[in-house]
């Protein structure tokens, strides 16, 4: 029920209570009152009578006063009565044992309500006793009063039913003023708590309500503060989480997706929508990776461990997890570049050994034969001393190779940059390399764009690259072949391109032809002194001049490499 018809109904209800009380304590009052006149009446009446009545004037006295008149005999026999016709007198009972009549006959003056049979109403007695013996009483009918106190009922009742209408209009008013107010905050409570947080309370009245409303305003205010403030809160970690390079993934209690972020939508090739709320193996279907952070749930403690993701390529990803608010948050490290580095250092440090192996068994070998058997053979002593020779000389060409790497890697040898013609500086390689060309019977023709400007870059390291270049032109060419040297400008930038004649290079075996120790057939490399290192070394001197190397290749047709070198 509503506050306002639970106000009107006790209202109502009070003022019932109230006119019924006063409706029952008026009347009360009045009919009391209205007695004790009629009584002062009735005795004065009946004491005038008893001083010159006789019983036969019964009736005279009683159309003089209005009244019924009694006399009554000291034995309480009735001796005339204003309403019993005197022949029938004799038929009336013994009145002694009235109330008022028994007052009377001991000389007192007697009253009594009662109902009278004989005549039907309710009748107010006086009895006062006779000079000689016997009584006379006088007796009226309530039926006077009884219709004065219904006309006060009435009057009452009147009264009651205008305050009534009265109080329910006040009742009405009081309680739509009071619940005007109510019905406004609970409206204001209502959209706060559906998250309208700029809801406010506009009247605020100077009582009760206006502090009520004034304190959900503050409440209001607070809310609105804290829900922005949560929200940038958010915002950033949001962004934070967006921006971040490593996967990270959280889960409820249950493993189900609570949040990816974008890096993980990228990696494992699913939207973001499709993935939340899913159980983490149905959406990201990683086995390695669910039971990590299974135990996670189970332990409620972190976990990490290294995965591999396989698509698109090979991934090495660290993995952490560590227990949040009953789920888990999922971190993913890609250590792939690391694990690359390690691999290749690892294999680096194999094929140093490898390659140093070689020619340091062959030294071995030679020097113990010469030891033994050979020693007072002539002719095998210098042959044997020949290879001891050439596999001394291949470790220092092997180290030297290396140490240059290793140099130019570390950064310790910056090009120091002066002007370099990259055409001439190419016609003095060749020259140095005429006898490899007269071995192979080859041409080396060098070919200079008009108006070319010259490079900027270390001359002795250009002149390392341009060596190494053209030796495998030459080294890997056919006999009688050509190696044509071409510059031209590509941007800012000066190109060289060295193409030969050779064998070319298989397809397969191109992207890797830069990487230290790699060759397309080692044994030939080997057979014609090579370390396996000059690419590397080409690459790395170029990539410190700010330039980039390229090789295209035709099996059987030739290949030709291109750096490029800042202009001047
Ligand atoms: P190497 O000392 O073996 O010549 P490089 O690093 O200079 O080492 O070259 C790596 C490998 O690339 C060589 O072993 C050879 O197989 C291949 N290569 C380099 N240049 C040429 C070329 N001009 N023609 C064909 N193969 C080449």
């Amino acid at each position: 029920m509503g506050f306002s018809r639970k106000l009107t109904l006790s209202f109502c209800l009070l003022t019932a209570l109230a006119m019924g009380l006063a409706d029952l304590l008026i009347t009360h009052a009045v009919k009391a009152d209205l007695i004790r006149g009629l009584e002062g009446t009735l005795i004065t009446q009946a004491r005038l009578i008893a001083q010159s009545g006789k019983p036969t004037d019964a009736r005279r006295f009683a159309e003089a006063c209005g009244c019924r008149v009694t006399f009554i005999s000291a034995d309480g026999k009735v001796l005339g009565d204003s309403e019993v016709p005197p022949a029938e007198l004799a038929a009336v009972e013994n009145h002694k044992d009235r109330p008022e009549v028994a007052a009377a006959l001991l000389g007192r003056t007697g009253l009594d309500i009662r109902h009278s049979r004989t005549v039907g109403h309710d009748f107010l007695y006086a009895a006062v006793p006779l000079n000689h013996a016997g009584v006379v009483r006088a007796a009226l009918p309530l039926t006077q009063i009884q219709s004065r106190v219904a006309a006060t009922r009435r009057a009452i009742g009147g009264a009651a039913l205008m305050v009534l209408v009265a109080g329910l209009l006040a009742a009405l008013w009081l309680s739509r003023s009071l619940s005007r107010p109510v019905l406004e905050m609970s409206a204001v409570a209502e959209r706060l708590a559906r998250g309208d947080h700029a809801a406010r309370v506009r009247d605020l009245a100077q009582d009760e309500h206006g502090r009520l409303g004034a304190t959900l305003n503050l409440l209001a205010e607070t809310v609105q503060r804290q829900v922005r403030e949560l929200s940038q809160e958010k915002g950033r970690l949001l962004s934070i989480l967006s921006n971040m390079v490593e996967a990270v993934v959280a889960v409820d209690s249950h493993a189900r997706v609570l949040a990816v972020n974008p890096a993980v939508t990228a990696l494992f090739g699913v939207k973001e929508e499709d993935a939340l709320g899913k159980p983490f193996l149905e959406a990201l279907r990683h086995h390695q990776l669910n039971v990590l952070l299974a135990s996670v749930l189970k332990e409620q403690a972190p976990r990490s461990g290294e995965v591999r993701i396989f698509v698109p390529a090979e991934l090495v990803f660290e993995a952490h997890a560590v227990p949040l608010d009953g789920g888990a948050l999922l971190v993913l490290h890609d250590i792939t570049r690391l694990r690359r580095l390690e691999q290749v250092r690892r294999e680096f440090v194999a094929n140093v050994s490898h390659e140093l192996r070689t020619p340091l068994t062959s030294i071995q070998g030679f020097a113990e034969t010469l030891r033994g058997a050979a020693k007072d053979d002539a002719a095998a002593r210098d042959e044997f001393l020949g290879e001891i020779e050439s596999g001394a000389q291949r470790l220092t060409l092997l180290v030297d190779d290396l140490l240059e790497l290793s140099a130019i890697e570390s950064g310790k040898r910056a090009p120091r940059l002066e002007t370099v013609d990259l055409a001439a500086l190419a016609r003095e390689v060749a020259q140095s390399l005429e006898p490899v060309a007269r071995r192979k019977d080859a041409r080396v023709s060098v070919e200079a764009e008009a108006g070319l400007p010259p490079a900027q870059g270390d001359r002795a390291q250009l002149r390392r690259v341009l060596t190494n270049l053209l030796d495998n032109a030459l080294k890997y060419n056919r006999q009688g072949g050509t190696v044509t040297v071409t510059t031209r400008m590509e941007g800012a930038l000066v190109a060289l391109r060295v193409a030969d004649t050779g064998a070319g290079i298989p397809p397969q075996d191109l992207p890797r032809i830069f990487e230290r120790f790699y060759r397309v057939d080692k044994a030939r490399s080997v057979e014609l002194g090579g370390t396996g290192l000059g690419l590397s070394i080409v690459k790395h001197i170029v990539e410190a001049h700010g330039g980039s190397v390229a090789v295209e290749s035709r099996l059987g047709e030739g290949s030709a490499f291109t750096f490029t070198i800042p202009k001047c």
